[in-house]
């Protein structure tokens, strides 16, 4: 399939004014150090918030 009508520029680049994809936000665990997700809790050792941690199950 083809486009019917050749699109402009302005047009075109409109579009893709909204293409960016933003960094993701990167929190390092306060228990160990490692990058995490914030709200999240650590991959490494479980980390969520001080009196909360998770015990990680190997799943692989
Ligand atoms: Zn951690």
């Amino acid at each position: 399939m083809l486009p019917v009508q050749r699109q402009t520029r302005t047009q075109g680049r409109k579009r893709r004014s909204h293409d960016a994809l933003k960094p993701v936000h990167v929190a390092s665990c306060p228990n160990c150090g490692s990058a995490r997700l914030p709200h999240t809790a650590c991959n490494e050792c479980g980390y969520v918030r001080p009196g909360l941690k998770l015990s990680l199950s190997k799943e692989d």
